[in-house]
Formats: C-alpha cells, structure tokens, sequence
C-alpha cells in the first residue's frame, strides 16, 4: 500500500473566506523532530496498520482511546478502518485530492497519518461517482491512511454563488462554471458516501464570527435539524453491503454564546451514538480570547470519550493552545498556502517571510531543530532565492517543512501530555515562538 496522500482543502480554494485557519499570523514554532507522533509515522500509512488496527471494518471500526491527560489536554489514539491515528494530530488538507506539490509518500514522511479533502471542490470535479468509480478516495489518490471529508457547506457558503437557503437545503452555482446544484443533508451524505472517507461531517450551518445571537439560534437550530437528516440517511447509506465503513461526525456550532454551545452540545449528544465530534463555528473571525473562552466551556460539557476536531485551526500557536484547552484534531490550510506565499515557521524566530532582504546571504537551515528534508538539505539564502525568483521548488520545500513543523509539534505536544510535562514545555513553547515573530 502505497503511503497516503491528502486531500482536498490544501491550499487556497479549500477554505477561502473564512479565516484562514484563525489567521494568526504568527505562529509559531514548533515542532521538535522527534516528537511521537511525527516519528511513529515516518513509516507511512503501511506501518500504522501493521500496527494491528483492523484494515476493515470489524465490529467497532472507530473507537477512541485516552492515554493520558494533563489539565484538559489529551492524548489518545482514534482507530480508523485505515489505521490508527496518535492524537493530538494535524491533518494536512488537499482541496482537490491532493496536498498540494507532495505526492502521499512525501505527505506520510512528513508525519501526517490522517488527510482532510473537500467535497465541494471533488464533487464539482471529477465529481463522485467517477471517484466510486474508480475505488474511492484511497484508490483515487493513493493514499491509504485515514481520510476525512468536510460536508462541503463551508464552500457553498463562501465559495459558490448561493441561490437560495431553504429548510431543505442549499441552491448555489459552481464558481467554476456557473452551473447551478441543491446541496441537501441527505444529499451530502450521498456524496461522501461516493467519495469513501473514513470519517465524514454533517452539513451545517455556520454564523460568521460576530453574528447576532438570533442569527446563531436560527443556524443551531437548523444544524439540528440538518443532523436528524444527515443522520438518517448516513445509517441507510452504511446499511448497504457494499461500500466504505464509515462515521459520521456532527459539528457543534453556537459561535462565541456558551450558553447556545452548552445547549447545541446537549442536543447534538442526545441524537445519536457518535464517534467523534467536530466543533465548529469558531475561527471565523471572532477574537482569539472568545475562541479560548467557548473551548473551556465545551471541554466541561463535552464527554472526555470521544475525539474533538477543531475545524479550521492549524498555526503552530493556536493548535498548541487548543490542545491545551482539550482539542485532539485540527486542520488548516496554512501550511500549504503560506508555503506558496514564500512564508514558513521557524521555533525560534515565529512566522518568517523569506522575501525579506536579511535572508540574502543567510546560510543557516529555516529550523536548526527540524529534521525535515528543506532543513537538511537547504540554506535560507538558497530558499530565499527560490522564493524571490517564483520557482515551484521553493513551493514544495516550503511546504513540506511547514507541514513536518506542525506535525511534529503535534506528536511533540503528544508526547509531553504522555510523560506529564505539556504545561511547562507547551508555556515555554509558545513564549520563545512569539517572542521571535516577525510581526
Ligand atoms: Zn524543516
């Protein structure tokens, strides 16, 4: 099996309007080489399910189990029918089937053990019956891991030409082509189910940050309902012989109101049996402190047995302080699109942006502690002339340090949460990062 590759979301089209990833802009750092997570992975997709997780599906094909905690962060490991996948983890996101500039084995060697892919951006092309068609998502991009797959709402509400919203669903036009669709909850998870990602997401609704109170109850109320549906449908759909085993996640919104979020969190509970939770609705423009503030509320309301994915949150800084708030996957388009844009992080310096002249005759790597290929191989004056001259190399060497940087921050976080040292490490962490952003 070859090593598996991401998806869907990479870089830009993935995520467009909406924060890029809690758009920090400066991160940090992080990532020790050798953290666990990153290093267990170097095998690839292949060695995790050596590693005795069940390659179909068994009787439990998803389960979750907690090692350790200290304060709310977590670490633990979420069995797929594709392998396990150590948590906290980062999952880099290929927008289109792939992450962009990196063929799979380069994603796995990178540390990543689960890839996120869009289903707006697949179902609009190839579209997902020529993915059915030719064996599903793993099949298609070669990527063996675990995949998960948005609901496509995000990019419907800020991608397409919305038509109309109904209780039914969502009419919008291609920004490709113009042509016009209904994304309906059942609908969506017809799609995903075509598509064959181990974890798929409800459709929602998500209020951008500053919405009005009643703006937030309409949306929960309507992800509510939109969940019955997804739910419904997702259990006919697994009910068929043929096909993927699969899970469906919910997606907790409520924006910045802890009292919608307990509620909207009660609620979704009480619905069904889930496998995992995602919580939405944040990083989208509201302010940092409120983003802390409704993640230590649902760390209280949300049972400790299942795994968090926080949507949309992928900085080095933010990632840290969201597993230390109780958060166990994340995804963000920043590493790759900030690698096309000529800036990468570096643990002690923060985000830097190697256009600048200072990097001229720089000889020393991006980050002395990264074992990533770019930082073995390469200097900043040679990565900065890349940069400046607007070669594809610069976008792949880019691109892979910024993924292994927060990769391995994640399997270093995990590793800490596991010997008791996160609150130290992580305090010190994100001190010497910010201390050497750029700004
Ligand atoms: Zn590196």
């Amino acid at each position: 099996m070859t090593a598996g590759p991401g998806k869907a979301g990479n870089g830009d089209p993935g995520r467009p309007a909406k924060g890029d990833c809690g758009k920090p802009v400066n991160d940090g750092l992080g990532g020790s080489p050798d953290s666990g997570a990153g290093t267990s992975l170097l095998g690839g997709v292949g060695a995790a399910q050596r590693d005795g997780a069940p390659s179909v599906a068994g009787p439990e094909p998803f389960s979750f189990e907690l090692h350790a905690a200290q304060g709310a962060a977590r670490a633990g490991t979420f069995q797929t029918p594709h392998g396990p996948v150590p948590t906290p983890a980062f999952m880099p996101v290929g927008t289109q089937g792939t992450v962009k500039t990196l063929t799979p084995e380069e994603v796995a060697e990178v540390g990543a053990r689960m890839v996120l892919a869009n289903t707006y951006h697949l179902f609009l092309r190839p579209g997902p019956d020529v993915v059915r068609a030719l064996g599903g998502l793993h099949a298609f991009m070669r990527w063996e891991g675990p995949i998960l797959t948005d609901s496509g709402g995000f990019q419907v509400f800020s991608l397409a030409r919305i038509r109309k919203i109904r209780e039914d669903g969502v009419e919008f036009q291609s920004h490709l082509d113009g042509s016009r669709h209904f994304f309906t909850p059942e609908r969506v998870m017809e799609i995903q189910r075509a598509l064959g990602a181990d974890v798929v997401m409800a459709f929602d609704e998500c209020p951008p940050g500053g919405a009005s109170r009643s703006e937030v109850e309409k949306a929960n109320a309507r992800t509510l309902a939109w969940l019955l549906r997804c739910r419904d449908r997702f259990g006919e759909l697994q009910a068929e012989e043929e096909g993927p085993r699969q899970t469906l996640f919910p997606v907790l919104q409520g924006n910045v109101y802890e009292d919608l979020r307990r509620q909207q969190a009660r609620d979704v509970m009480s619905v069904g049996e889930w496998k995992g939770l995602a919580i939405g609705g944040l990083s989208v423009g509201e302010a940092k402190e409120d983003m802390w503030r409704t993640l230590a509320v649902l760390h209280h309301e949300l049972p400790a047995g299942l795994p968090r994915y926080l949507m949309g949150v992928g900085y080095p800084a933010d990632l840290l302080r969201a597993v230390a708030l109780g958060c166990d996957l994340f995804d963000c388009v920043a590493p790759t699109r900030n690698a096309r844009h000529g800036t990468a992080w570096s643990r002690g310096e923060g985000q830097v942006n190697l256009k600048h002249s200072r990097f001229k005759l720089d000889t020393r790597p991006l980050d002395e502690t990264c074992d990533c290929y770019t930082c073995r191989r390469f200097d900043r004056a040679y990565l900065r002339h890349l940069v400046v001259a607007g070669e594809w190399l610069a976008h792949r060497l880019l691109t892979l340090h910024n993924l292994r940087f927060l990769l391995a921050l994640a399997a270093e976080a995990r590793a800490r949460i596991l010997e008791g040292s996160f609150e130290s490490w992580s305090r010190d962490w994100l001190l010497r990062f910010e201390k050497g952003r750029e700004g």
